[in-house]
């Protein structure tokens, strides 16, 4: 690291102003004043340069002393991110269980001690990538040391299997020392050998998604919806469920408390996928909203930087940032503090490429060392007032591959997750489909199509009703009302709080749309058998209704029991409809 000095000549909120500072290159990393507040150089006239401080500047005046510390804003990648809480810098914000207050935090001199054991021999050829050992903490994710992307070449010595502090150098690759904590510039993405193209989806568990709006590992997806529609708990259900090897959760100017909610949560659960606890392939970084509003910028990066650290080492990442709308709101208030021309709302001109370059991040890759990994990323978005065509929702529909929308009315009506089935896609179903009928399931496509026709009949039929009375709609079209109450309640609904309904596997999800499409069949049936359709409705849906919590969250068997006592049920309906 170089130290050049320079001294502050003006402080702005949290912009600060600095001459003397010579070798000044944007976006390098100034510490500032005594207390060494860190600050990113965000614009460079002449002899000044203007450092935007991503902590609080109290105390901070002219004269001050400021030291360039010579490189971007990096994140340190190394063993012990996994069940870790960090700010937008990535540095802890949890010790041992106790948070520490923003502004006391500081890169501290880990004191643990890691078991390393080498992979690679002395003499070995290794290109950029390759694993030379890997960190072994009993824990459910493996973590791997890697030639650094710019490294490569013959091993010159690897230490011997031990016990290694977090910056101990464990190899040297053609002259190049390779520590265990890696430092990597949160802004640039870092690089893999290709792109796949191959679909597999995310399994989410989340039956709406999964059924009908799925995404792909490597794609990116949106959850635009107003205040209190469930964009938390919804982000928070895929953290704890979906089918992913670590998840980073980036907490993005929403309320503290929130953010502390979900850690709590996290550090309760136990892993469904591991036995472990959640927390073990949980990385959390939280810029809330009673932190500095300008380090959310940063924090958004520095979790991708994390996902695709770990992506690297060939795991499948998740990566949710909530929300991005706070985010694009620190974007905003950076343009005004420095008076940069606003174009749509206030929003600098650079938003949507800014967005473009946030979710481009996400990939199927294979890595540079050659194994597969993925970045897929799901970012809330939180319109203000829940108008959907403002510039951060616009803009992020455009990039992203599949949109979850949430509806204030369904939220309203209690519907959770309140996804709502019109305003909600994804590019990526086709490819998902073709993966379905890969994995045997012919059918999933049909489905889906089906699904998402019922859905919409049931709407178009159900404003008719509201105008000219149930009673006056033909018997057909009130069937199909009643398809839609039964997919609505018994496949898209699903309690996060019921440990059975709250993740669903895909032959579950796809036996409980069955068993709603043979029911919604049969009762078509009866009523052009002639049975009152006032009859059908009224009859107990009951055991298709409950078979989501009643039965285990992979029970496609127990779904098909449900179904058949409902048939029965029918059954007897038509009997006794017959008998008079
Ligand atoms: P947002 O993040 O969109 O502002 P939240 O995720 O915090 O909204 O949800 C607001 C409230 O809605 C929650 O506190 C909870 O009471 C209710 N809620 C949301 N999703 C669900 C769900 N899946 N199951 C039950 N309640 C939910
Ligand atoms: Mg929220």
């Amino acid at each position: 690291m170089v130290g050049v000095s320079a001294h502050v000549v003006r402080v702005s909120g949290s912009l600060v102003e600095l001459v003397d500072l010579p070798e000044a290159a944007m976006f390098d990393v100034v510490a500032l004043g005594e207390r060494e507040l860190p600050g990113e150089v965000v614009a460079i006239e002449g002899d000044r340069v203007t450092v935007q401080a991503y902590e609080d500047t109290g105390g901070l005046a002219p004269g001050a002393a400021a030291v360039s510390r010579g490189e971007p804003v990096s994140a340190r990648l190394g063993p012990g991110l996994l069940g870790g809480v960090y700010d937008g810098l990535l540095r802890p914000l949890r010790d041992a269980g106790t948070w520490l207050a923003p502004g006391a935090t500081r890169y501290q001199d880990d004191p643990r001690q890691w078991q390393f054991e080498p992979s690679v021999t002395a003499g070995e050829q290794l290109s950029a990538g390759d694993r030379l050992g890997s960190v072994v903490d009993g824990g459910p994710v493996k973590v791997h040391v890697l030639v650094p992307p710019a490294g490569g070449g013959r091993v010159d010595r690897v230490v011997p299997a031990g016990s290694y502090a977090s910056d101990a150098v464990v190899a040297t690759v053609a002259g190049v020392d390779v520590p265990l904590t890696q430092s990597w510039p949160v802004r640039r993405a870092r690089p893999s050998r290709e792109r796949l193209d191959t679909v597999e989806p995310l399994q989410t568990g989340q039956r709406v998604l999964d059924l009908l709006y799925p995404v792909a590992r490597g794609s990116s997806a949106a959850v635009p919806g107003g205040f209190g529609t469930g964009k938390t708990v919804l982000l928070q259900q895929i953290a704890k469920w979906s089918d992913a090897d670590v998840i980073v959760y980036v907490g993005c100017g929403e309320r503290g408390n929130e953010m502390a909610d979900v850690v709590a949560e996290l550090d309760a659960l136990d892993d469904p996928r591991t036995g472990e606890r959640l927390t073990r392939r949980t990385v959390v970084i939280a810029n809330t909203s009673n932190m500095p509003m300008m380090a959310r910028e940063v924090s958004i990066y520095t979790g991708v930087t994390v996902a695709e650290y770990f992506r690297d080492m060939g795991h499948h990442v998740v990566l949710i940032a909530d929300s991005t709308s706070r985010w694009a709101e620190a974007l905003r208030e950076f343009a005004s503090r420095t008076g940069a021309l606003p174009a749509e709302e206030g929003y600098p001109a650079g938003l949507a490429s800014a967005l473009a370059a946030f979710y481009e991040r996400a990939g199927h890759v294979v890595t540079l060392g050659g194994s597969t990994g993925s970045v897929t990323i799901i970012g809330a978005v939180s319109p203000p007032g829940g108008d959907l065509t403002e510039p951060v929702t616009a803009h992020t529909q455009r990039f992203v591959r599949a949109v979850w929308t949430l509806d204030r009315d369904l939220a309203y009506a209690r519907h959770y997750p309140a996804v709502a089935w019109s305003g909600s896609f994804s590019r990526d179903a086709v490819a998902v489909g073709a993966w379905h009928v890969r994995a045997g399931d012919t059918q999933w496509a049909h489905r889906r199509g089906r699904v998402i026709s019922l859905l919409a009949e049931a709407d178009r039929l159900t404003t008719l009703a509201e105008l000219v009375g149930v009673e006056a709609m033909p018997g057909a079209e009130r069937v199909a009302m009643l398809a839609g109450r039964l997919l609505r309640e018994g496949v898209l609904q699903q309690n996060a709080a019921s440990r059975s309904d709250a993740f669903c596997s895909a032959a579950k999800g796809a036996a409980l749309v069955d068993a709603v499409l043979a029911v919604v069949e049969r009762c078509g049936a009866l009523v052009d058998a002639g049975v009152p359709p006032a009859t059908v409705e009224a009859l107990d849906h009951g055991p298709l209704l409950r078979a989501r919590e009643e039965t285990g969250p992979d029970d496609a068997d127990g779904v098909a029991e449900h179904m058949r006592s409902m048939l029965d049920r029918l059954a007897e309906l038509a009997r006794s409809e017959a008998a008079p």
